[in-house]
Formats: structure tokens, C-alpha cells, sequence
């Protein structure tokens, strides 16, 4: 039978396995779901969100990037097997299970590399330990199903409630993203909807009420709000490349008071700052 050829999967398959373009793996993170956990960034993106705090995750390739600490330059993106991955992923298992924790799958997209990112689900969860991932929601439907049936929890970002607005602001409409967030709202997933909220863009508080209506109409009852920081800027430099927000002031949680206060009014669950 013919094997799914996705791109990624067809150019990195050598006879250890296939192999996925990784930019990063963090462990001990307290951050990305519950728990301790060892995060994965998969590098590649299709989305190009204006505001971007990690644009070196967004091209599906190695590239050089400038060190401005310790001088030269360094590679961004390695391409590495299940079993390297995994390796690395179960040094810290006594904490996953001390903690509640596990692994997250991030990026960049894992949505990207679908099918390295099955077959790294299959092994985590083989070994019983809890699987998240962060996303965008952004990917046919069939291979957003083929993926998130791994799951145990999903941070789903929702950029804009409008889709044109949504395009502006990241390259992409919203409707592919909306329907994939009401299939996983559908499956049962334990999932937290993500809004960064960004200046100019999605922050105004008739922004807040039409994402509260959105949210209504499909189902979803959890939201965080994150706001627009500058830790990216730097990186930008780093790679040479323009940043459209590098004048914007950052948001801080304060600024999102009344935001939340709205968001709360249609029903919804507002996480700002760590807390519901
Ligand atoms: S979806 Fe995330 S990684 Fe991709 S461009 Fe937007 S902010 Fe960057």
C-alpha cells in the first residue's frame, strides 16, 4: 500500500525510521500543560504571525542563526529519529510521574510534520506518559484527527474571530482553524483556547465580545489570554529579518482586566497570569 507522502515524511525517511526537524528540546518545563515536562518544538510553521515570538521555528529548514552572546553564528534545526527524541524524553520519566507531568509537542507546527509527529505520539504513549500539544489548529482535517487521537491535552491558539482580520495578522484565514478546534471540542478533548491578544490587531473589547460570541456558538468553555510581549525581538536581529512590531509597546496583564471581565460575562473560564 501506498505510505501518506507528506513532504517531510518522504525527504527524512532512512532506515533508522523517519526523522523530524526539531529546533529545540526543553526539559523541565512548568509551563506547557500540567506537571514537569520535556517539551518538543518541531520546527516549521505555516502561519506567519506578525508578532512571533519564535520566527526561528517558523521555516520547515535548518538555518543559521547570529549569536550575539557568545559571537558567530549557530544552527537552528537538527533532524532527529523517534528513538533520539525518546531517549531524551524518558531521562526525566520519575518526574512526569512525581509531578503529574509529561511531553509536549510544540513548534513552530507539529500539525507541519504529521506524520513524524504520529509516530513520536505512538511512542510516548506506549510508555504511558501524558501527551499535550500546542497548535494552531491549522491542517486538513484528517491529518488534525490522525493526530490528536494522542492527545491527552491541547493548547488551541484562536488568533482572530475575524477571518479576514485573521489573514491580515498571520497569512491564514480561520475557517480550516475553527472547524478543527469543533472537531477536537467534538472528540471530547481536554483542551484550553489560547487568544494572544495583540495591539491593534485582536485587542479591543468589541474584539473580546465577538470572540465571546464565537466561542459560544461552538462550545468552548476555557480560555487563556496572553498577553503581546517582546521576547522575540532579539531574534529577529539574530536572523536578519525585519520585524513589522518592533516599536509596539508590550501588554501586560493589567491591560487585560476589562478584556477578561467581557470573555467572563458570556461564560466563559479566563485564565490571565497563571490563574482562572
Ligand atoms: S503560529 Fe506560532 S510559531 Fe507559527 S508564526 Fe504564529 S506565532 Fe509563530
Amino acid at each position: 500500500m501506498k505510505r501518506n507522502t507528506f513532504p517531510q515524511d518522504k525527504n527524512n525517511r532512512t532506515r533508522s525510521g523517519p526523522k523530524g526537524l526539531i529546533f529545540n528540546i526543553q526539559k523541565f518545563s512548568i509551563n506547557d500543560g500540567p506537571g514537569i515536562r520535556t517539551v518538543v518544538f518541531f520546527k516549521g510553521c505555516p502561519l506567519r504571525c506578525i508578532w512571533c515570538a519564535n520566527p526561528e521555528s517558523q521555516r520547515a529548514c535548518s538555518e543559521q542563526m547570529r549569536d550575539d552572546v557568545r559571537g558567530g553564528f549557530t544552527t537552528v534545526g537538527e533532524y532527529k529519529t523517534v528513538a533520539e527524541i525518546m531517549k531524551t524524553i524518558m531521562q526525566d520519566r520519575d518526574y512526569y510521574e512525581e509531578s503529574g507531568g509529561g511531553v509536549t509537542f510544540s513548534g513552530g507546527e507539529v500539525l507541519n510534520q504529521a506524520p513524524f509527529a504520529i509516530e513520536l505520539a505512538k511512542a510516548v504513549k506506549k510508555e504511558g506518559i501524558h501527551l499535550a500539544c500546542e497548535t494552531s489548529g491549522y491542517a486538513r482535517p484528517e491529518i488534525f484527527k490522525a493526530l490528536i487521537q494522542y492527545m491527552d491535552f491541547m493548547f488551541f491558539d484562536v488568533k482572530h474571530w475575524n477571518s479576514q482580520k485573521h489573514y491580515e495578522g498571520t497569512g491564514v484565514y480561520n475557517e480550516l482553524i475553527l472547524k478543527n478546534l469543533q472537531i477536537a471540542l467534538e472528540a471530547g478533548k481536554d483542551l484550553l483556547v489560547r487568544i494572544p491578544v495583540i495591539p491593534h490587531f485582536n485587542d479591543s473589547l468589541a474584539d473580546a465580545a465577538q470572540f465571546g460570541r464565537l466561542f459560544n456558538q461552538i462550545g468552548v468553555k476555557k480560555v487563556e489570554l496572553l498577553p503581546f510581549h517582546q521576547y522575540g525581538l532579539k531574534k529577529y536581529a539574530e536572523l536578519g529579518r525585519e520585524y513589522a512590531m518592533k516599536d509596539t509597546a508590550q501588554l501586560h496583564t493589567e491591560d487585560l482586566r476589562d478584556y477578561k471581565k467581557i470573555l467572563n460575562r458570556a461564560g466563559l473560564a479566563v485564565k490571565l497570569n497563571g490563574s482562572f
